[in-house]
C-alpha cells in the first residue's frame, strides 16, 4: 500500500468517526435539554457488592463541596467508628448513629427494636427539615428487612419530605416498594472480595 493511500484510508476513519460522534453529540445534547425538571432526588445503593456506604457519603462529601447541608443517620454499625465520620462532622455534617453494633453481637432484638427506633425519629425530622439538603439513610433497608420500621411510615415520610431534598439509600436486599419509589437505583454486584481469602477489614478502606 502506498502512503497516498494510507493516509487516504486515515482520513476516511477519521470523517467517519466526526460524523459518528456528532450524531451522538447531538442525541446527547437533545437528551440534556429535555432534562429540565429540579427536585429532590431518592437514590438507592443497593447490592450484595462493596461500595455502597462509601458511594453514599461520597455523594455527602460532594454536597458539602458546593456548600449544601447534608446529614448522616447509620442504621447498625459495628464497633469501628467509620473514617468518613470524623472528616465529614468537621466539616458540619451531623451524624446520628444507631451505635448498638450488628444484631448478630447484640442478639437483643427488644434493644435493636428501640434502637433502631430512635433513630428513625430522628430521621423522620431530618425528612422534615428543608435546611438539609443531602440526606444518606446509611443501612435503612435491614431495618425493614428486619422489621424494625415501618415500612408504610417509611414511605410516607419520604413522600412527604420537602421538595428539593436529595436522599439516598444504602443496603443490601432494598425492599421493592422503596426501589419503586426511587428515582436512582444502583446494585452493586460482588465480583470478588479480600474478606473472601482471610484478609482482615482494612482501616481506611473498609471502614
Ligand atoms: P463500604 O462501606 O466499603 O462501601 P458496603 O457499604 O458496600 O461497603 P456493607 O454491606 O455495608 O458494604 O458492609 C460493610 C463492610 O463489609 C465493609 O467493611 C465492606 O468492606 C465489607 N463488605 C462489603 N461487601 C462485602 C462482601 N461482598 N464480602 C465481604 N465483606 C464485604
Ligand atoms: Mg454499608
Amino acid at each position: 500500500m502506498t502512503d497516498n493511500s494510507t493516509n487516504k484510508d486515515l482520513d476516511n476513519k477519521n470523517s467517519k468517526h466526526k460524523e459518528r460522534m456528532q450524531a451522538v453529540k447531538e442525541k446527547v445534547d437533545q437528551r440534556i435539554d429535555d432534562a429540565q425538571e429540579e427536585r429532590g432526588l431518592l437514590i438507592v445503593i443497593t447490592g450484595n457488592g462493596k461500595g455502597k456506604s462509601t458511594s453514599g457519603f461520597g455523594t455527602i462529601a460532594r454536597a458539602v463541596g458546593h456548600g449544601l447541608n447534608a446529614a448522616v443517620v447509620q442504621y447498625i454499625k459495628g464497633t469501628w467508628a467509620c473514617g468518613e465520620r470524623s472528616l465529614l462532622e468537621n466539616a458540619g455534617v451531623s451524624f446520628d448513629v444507631m451505635a448498638t453494633g450488628f444484631t448478630w453481637n447484640t442478639q437483643d432484638k427488644t434493644q435493636d427494636i428501640a434502637a433502631a427506633q430512635k433513630v428513625w425519629q430522628r430521621s423522620k425530622a431530618l425528612l422534615k427539615d428543608k435546611n438539609v439538603d443531602v440526606l444518606l439513610l446509611d443501612e435503612l433497608t435491614y431495618m425493614l428487612a428486619y422489621k424494625y420500621i415501618d415500612l408504610d411510615e417509611v414511605i410516607n415520610a419520604l413522600n412527604n419530605r420537602p421538595v428539593n431534598q436529595h436522599v439516598i439509600i444504602t443496603g443490601r436486599a432494598c425492599h421493592r416498594a422503596i426501589i419503586d419509589l426511587a428515582d436512582t437505583v444502583s446494585e452493586v454486584k460482588s465480583v470478588k472480595h479480600a474478606f473472601d481469602n482471610g484478609i482482615k477489614a482494612q482501616k481506611g478502606i473498609d471502614w
